[in-house]
C-alpha cells in the first residue's frame, strides 16, 4: 500500500527563526502544519536522538542538562538539497535533518493524528 497522509511536498516553509515561533508548512494538497521548535527538538531525527533503540536496558538516565531544560530556541536554520532542512538548537544541537516527508510524517495537528490513531486504516 503506498497511500500517505499526504503530499510530502511544501509549497511554503516558514523558519521563524527570529521571532521563535517555529515552523509553518503549506503543503501542496493543501495542509498547513505548524510546528514548535520545541516540538521539533523533541522529534529530533538524527542518529543520536534516534540511536538509542538497539542498546540494551531501559532509556539511559537524562542528562543533566534535561534536569532544568529551558524550551529549545532556533538559532539557526539552512536548507539541505531540496528535501530538506536542519535547524541549530540552543542547547548546541544541530545535527537533526528534517526532511520534508519527516515533517509530514510528524505534524502535530489534529487531522494527522487521528490518522496515526487509527493505524492500518
Ligand atoms: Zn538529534
Ligand atoms: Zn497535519
Amino acid at each position: 500500500m503506498s497511500s500517505r497522509k499526504g503530499d510530502p511536498t511544501p509549497t511554503r516553509i516558514r523558519i521563524d527563526v527570529e521571532g521563535g515561533t517555529g515552523v509553518e508548512i503549506d503543503w501542496a494538497d493543501g495542509h498547513k502544519s505548524r510546528y514548535t521548535f520545541q516540538y521539533l527538538r523533541d522529534e529530533c531525527p538524527c542518529a543520536l536522538c534516534r540511536g538509542h533503540g538497539g542498546l540494551d536496558g531501559p532509556r539511559p538516565p537524562a542528562p543533566k542538562l534535561a534536569l532544568y531544560k529551558e524550551a529549545a530556541r532556533c538559532t539557526g536554520a539552512s536548507a539541505v538539497g531540496n528535501y530538506a532542512f536542519s535547524l541549530a538548537f540552543s542547547d548546541g544541537h544541530a545535527t537533526g535533518i528534517y526532511s520534508y516527508e519527516f515533517m509530514r510524517d510528524v505534524c502535530p495537528c489534529a487531522d494527522c493524528r487521528s490518522i496515526i490513531r487509527h493505524g492500518a486504516n
